[in-house]
């Protein structure tokens, strides 16, 4: 898997900063990143830019944030002419802040944008709107172990009309909000329900873009998941129902004895960037990386025979979570009193390393977002 990355040099952007005059003082930012959570809270500004068809790209703004004006007739609320995406900004030990990757959440924002047939933001702008929204809000990135300022820019359909066709004004954001350690009590593996009878996407569907459908599609399976005592959802292809897909919003990688690690290769699966960025660093300790079909038979032959020796989901949010144990409708593979395998906390250890600055940046991973 490669990602892409187009480069277009478009005029500057120069962005109307509006300062918010009822942001939360210092004591009030503290209590909330003490204990953040994920997703609820939300810093004091945000970015948008505006698109029309006539116009391209206008209109760069800072602004405090607060509720969008929206027609009830703009086209997102009946179409879902929506897509996003998701980074974090990291504090380093000097109080540096940092970002992974983000040209390649850009150019995906853009294949997303695409399929979506919404337009296609340049890179540049991409990387300019979080540097600005960290240029007003960067006292919001927390400095605990573990701990991020997770970055939503996403981008919706915002014409008035019901007809049918893709939009003519679009409207790009971005939001942040500050994200507490994922495992507050250290990783620990966690259970995973095998959905038999939804898929998340089909074949020639969006599922490799960042979409919101996606995700609505994929509620009712995961709060089965829920009913089930698991925490997430794994999917299988639509038309067979034997192949690996991913889970909602993470993908999956299968660990075999020898160290060979096996990850779904299918059209309807996101790319993620935690996983291309973990199957890299395997790849640079010399462990072979397979990326093609991978059928539940095989997780569940080789799990059985003891050949798969580990199993581990991938996404920003988690980074990397082991997971312990597979529930399907008439059979359980795993066993989640283990503990979490040798090379996926490896894995994870190296790769958190790199983001929050505590070991060299061999591939020029990280960019810096502030000053
Ligand atoms: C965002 C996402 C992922 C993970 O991608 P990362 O770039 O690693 O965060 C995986 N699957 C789906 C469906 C996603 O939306």
């Amino acid at each position: 898997m490669t990602i892409p990355v187009t480069s277009t040099a478009p005029a500057a952007l120069e962005f109307a900063v509006t300062r918010n005059l009822a942001a939360r003082g210092r004591g009030e930012r503290e209590e909330i990143l003490a204990n953040p959570g994920f997703g609820n809270h939300f810093t004091d500004h945000m970015v948008d830019i505006c698109w029309s068809a006539k116009g391209g790209w206008h209109r760069p703004r800072v602004s405090p944030y607060g509720p969008i004006q929206l027609e009830p007739s703009a086209a997102v609320l009946h179409y879902a002419q929506e897509v996003f995406e998701g980074l974090k900004a990291y504090r380093h030990e000097d109080g540096s802040i940092w970002t992974f990757r983000p040209e390649a959440n850009a150019a995906r924002m853009q294949r997303s944008a695409h399929r979506l047939a919404l337009p296609e933001l340049p890179v540049e702008y991409f990387l300019e709107s979080l540097k600005q929204l960290i240029a007003v809000d960067g006292d919001w990135v927390p400095d605990a172990a573990e701990t991020s300022l997770y970055l939503r820019p996403f981008m919706f359909a915002k014409e008035a009309f019901l007809g049918v066709r893709p939009a003519n004004k679009v409207a790009y954001y971005v939001i942040a909000s500050p994200a507490g350690a994922y495992f507050p009590g250290g990783v620990s593996p966690v259970s995973i329900w095998l959905s038999d009878h939804y898929s998340r996407a089909g074949k020639g569907g969006t599922g490799a873009a960042k979409t919101g459908g996606n995700y609505a599609s994929s509620l009712l399976p995961q709060s089965e998941a829920y009913d089930h005592g698991c925490a997430q959802v794994l999917f299988l292809d639509s038309t067979e129902g034997k192949w690996l897909e991913e889970l909602g919003g993470m993908n999956v990688v299968l660990v075999y004895k020898d160290g060979t690690l096996v990850t779904p290769q299918s059209e309807s699966i996101l790319e993620g960037i935690t996983l291309n960025s973990v199957l890299q660093l395997a790849r640079d300790r010399g462990h072979k990386v397979e990326e093609r079909r991978v059928s539940i038979d095989e997780w569940r032959v080789g799990s059985e025979s003891g050949d798969i020796v580990e199993v581990f989901a991938c996404g920003t949010a988690a980074v990397i979570t082991p997971i312990g144990e597979l529930k399907a409708e008439g059979f359980t593979l795993g066993d989640i009193t283990a503990p979490a395998g040798e090379l996926t906390m490896s894995l994870r250890d190296e790769l958190t390393g790199i983001q929050y600055g505590r070991r060299p940046d061999r591939h020029n991973w990280m960019t810096r977002l502030d000053g």
